[in-house]
């Protein structure tokens, strides 16, 4: 018998039968021991927030937050998720650069635990809207630090950014906390960068992003409630990377954390992680409609692509390497052969793996995309030649749910108007 991949006893070719593809599945199994191997190590004082950028299915903010976390948002819609999934607003925060007004109303109509302002005339917005409604708007700062991150895949510190208040204007400005009397200067937030992969960067990142808070606050005579340490852990997707070390990242982290809180018992501590959590879970199901050959190399034409997966495409480098992919049904044939798999779309860009080794493919084969439960559907250009958004599955405990319907032709056209010649909106200087 051919092996076949599972999630949790379910065939990957039952959930294809079921659902249709192309597909996303998670792993709700996957996820609690993801959470849990950092949770049960982490110094208790941590607080782990899930960053719902990653992945905003509202029933992976539910079950991550069944198992803990608590959430951090970065849009009405966002906001609205956690909520909705259960979390109960002081343990939110919401962070983004150009946030409306109508989101920071949300943010303080909610009580949410803190707003996290990225620049002084944001916290003059959150003042006046606090003024309006009489009450005291908690906002942490989050600073443009001037140190960068070494050896991240992205990197977030020591330069120009639209995110932050840069740590240099920062310290200049001592009567921030007397400027903004309707605004509750209780924390700061610093954001060192994405997919670090060595544990000893994120201890030095959170040494000297704790160090940072402890000088802002002793210098502006600020309130620190909150110290948000961002966090960027990543996930290893490509040949060469390997994946963080949970016990050596929390043993790292546990002493820089204990001198803390020893000084600061009434702090909350923050770490705010997304790829992390979710990306080893989820599993991108293809169905594989069409073989060929193309001047001696071989093409696996399938349903899905790129428009549901850009991060498959290569994240920030410009060497192209593939995500670990495989053919699901038939996992246990060796990967003699080389193949290109490709999308829908009409564009070579739609090439989501580039001379993959796989099994001699076929269609009808489900191919698979691992490590794919972040920075998917929402993060690619879902829309592009209006093929719209997979179904996603969640598999746990067992059970199969379906948490995002696939979107019909329907559901893509129907905020599009075909216009009447013979009318004109009310706005328009008829002729
Ligand atoms: C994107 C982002 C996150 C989540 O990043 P991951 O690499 O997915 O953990 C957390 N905080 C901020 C400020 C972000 O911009």
């Amino acid at each position: 018998m051919t092996r076949e991949f599972q999630v949790q006893g379910v065939p990957v070719s039952e959930l294809a039968r079921r659902y249709g593809t192309p597909l996303f599945v998670y792993d709700g199994t996957a996820l609690r021991d993801r959470f849990h191997g950092l949770r049960d190590r982490l110094h208790p004082a941590m607080e782990v927030f899930y960053s719902l950028k990653a992945n905003p299915n509202i029933s992976i903010c539910a079950l991550l937050h069944s198992f803990g976390a608590r959430a951090e948002v970065s849009s009405l819609v966002e906001l609205t998720t956690a909520l909705r999934a259960g979390v109960p607003p002081q343990q939110v925060i919401f962070l983004g650069p150009g946030k409306s007004r109508q989101e920071l109303a949300a943010c303080l109509d909610s009580g949410i635990h803190a707003v996290v302002c990225e620049s002084i005339p944001e916290v003059a917005l959150v003042d006046e809207l606090a003024r309006e409604r009489g009450v005291k708007a908690p906002v942490a700062l989050r600073v443009n630090p001037r140190f960068a991150v070494k050896r991240s895949g992205l990197a977030m510190g020591g330069r120009p950014r639209q995110f932050g208040i840069d740590e240099e204007e920062l310290f200049a400005t001592t009567d921030l906390v007397k400027r903004f009397p309707d605004v509750d200067l209780m924390g700061v937030h610093v954001y060192m960068g994405t997919r670090i992969l060595h544990e000893a960067v994120i201890v030095e990142n959170t040494t000297r992003i704790l160090d940072l808070a402890e000088r802002l606050s002793a210098a502006l005579n600020l309130e620190l409630r909150m110290v948000d340490v961002g966090g960027g852990l990543g996930v290893s997707y490509f040949d060469g990377e390997s994946d963080l070390d949970a016990q050596v990242l929390t043993d790292g982290l546990h002493p820089v954390i204990e001198d803390f809180t020893a000084r600061h018992p009434g702090t909350r501590l923050i770490m705010e992680l997304g790829r992390y959590l979710t990306a080893e879970a989820g599993t991108y199901v293809m169905g594989v409609r069409y073989t060929k050959t193309s001047m001696g190399e071989r093409f696996a034409v399938a349903d899905g692509g790129t428009h549901h997966h850009m991060a498959a495409v290569g994240i920030g480098s410009f060497v192209k390497r593939n995500f670990p992919m495989a053919v699901l049904n038939r996992l246990d044939e060796p990967a003699t052969e080389e193949w290109n798999v490709t999308g829908p779309l009409c564009t070579p860009g739609d090439t989501i793996g580039k001379k993959v080794p796989l099994p001699p493919v076929r269609p009808g084969d489900l191919i698979g995309v691992h490590r794919s439960g972040a920075y998917g559907p929402t993060a690619s250009p879902g829309l592009f030649l209006s093929h719209g958004y997979p179904a996603e599955v969640l598999v746990h405990e067992g059970r199969c749910h379906l948490v995002r319907e696939r979107d019909s032709p329907e559901d893509l056209l129907q905020r599009q108007r075909l216009y009447d010649p013979t009318a004109h909106d009310a706005a328009d200087v008829p002729h």
